[in-house]
């Protein structure tokens, strides 16, 4: 399950207001990109549901709970962070494995869950190196990794492949999707690249100085868009 609901949720920041009252729902196994300019409040919002921010007012329900006051650890859900967040000094198979050494869980559990991931990030046969001796689309995967073997209810992807070159990241763009294919599991994937949300994207939600513009899959908000912000954003003819 991975089924996110913000209700009436708002963000200050001392006496600026950055996310104003807004209403959203993340449907079960849906990728969405949140997607909108720098300073718009993409990694506002992905924090507040992650649990890393406190909301200012409203509400935000996780497969039906009520998670507005629940910490991170428990909210079921794994943010993804840039590769440059792995242990140096640490193999691959421990880097993957850190989160769950951390909840001390049973280690044949760990083992079981850590070769899981590996496999289905390609990454078994470097499982016993260093970071240092990776490319930096297989130190993605790991960071990837550490996500996965949570088995959490939803991916959360802060602009997870800003520090990789141009080739790379096409690469990855498509690795993500697809892994979301073979996980069926919701994501959440904030950029402020529109051909990244266009390329990804179940459902892209475009954002404006905190405020949703829109809310619908590529191909609406290309032939719909419902302004023309959305249109300039997304680049369609409006
Ligand atoms: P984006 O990820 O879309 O670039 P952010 O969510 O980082 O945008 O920021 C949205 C707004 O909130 C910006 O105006 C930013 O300056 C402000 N902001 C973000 N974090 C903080 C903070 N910890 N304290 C004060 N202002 C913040
Ligand atoms: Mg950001």
């Amino acid at each position: 399950m991975g089924q996110i609901e913000l209700k009436q949720v708002t963000k200050s920041f001392g006496d600026v207001q950055v996310i104003p009252p807004l209403d959203l729902t993340i449907r079960d196994g849906e990728f969405t990109v949140f997607v909108g300019p720098s300073g718009c409040g993409k990694s506002t919002l992905l924090r507040l549901i992650a649990g890393l921010e406190d909301i200012t007012t409203g509400h935000i329900e996780i497969d039906g709970r009520d998670a507005t006051d629940v910490v991170p650890a428990k909210r079921g859900l794994a943010m993804v962070f840039q590769s440059y967040a792995l242990y140096p000094h640490m193999s691959v198979r421990k880097n993957i494995a850190f989160p769950l050494k951390m909840a001390k869980m049973p280690q044949d559990e760990i083992d079981r869950r850590v070769a899981a991931a590996a496999q289905v990030l390609n990454l078994t046969d470097y499982i016993d190196r260093r970071p240092g001796q990776l490319s930096g689309g297989q130190r993605q995967r790991v960071a990837i990794g550490r996500a996965i073997v949570r088995e959490p209810a939803a991916f959360l992807f802060d602009e997870p492949l800003s520090n990789l070159d141009a080739a790379l990241r096409v690469g990855m763009r498509m690795e993500i999707s697809e892994l979301h294919k073979k996980l069926a599991t919701t994501m959440i994937y904030v950029t402020h690249d529109q051909v990244e949300a266009m390329t990804m994207a179940d459902k892209i939600v475009v954002l404006q100085a905190g405020n949703i513009e829109q809310v619908g899959s590529p191909l609406e908000l290309y032939r719909t868009p419902r302004n023309t912000f959305v249109a300039g954003f997304i680049g369609s003819p409006r």
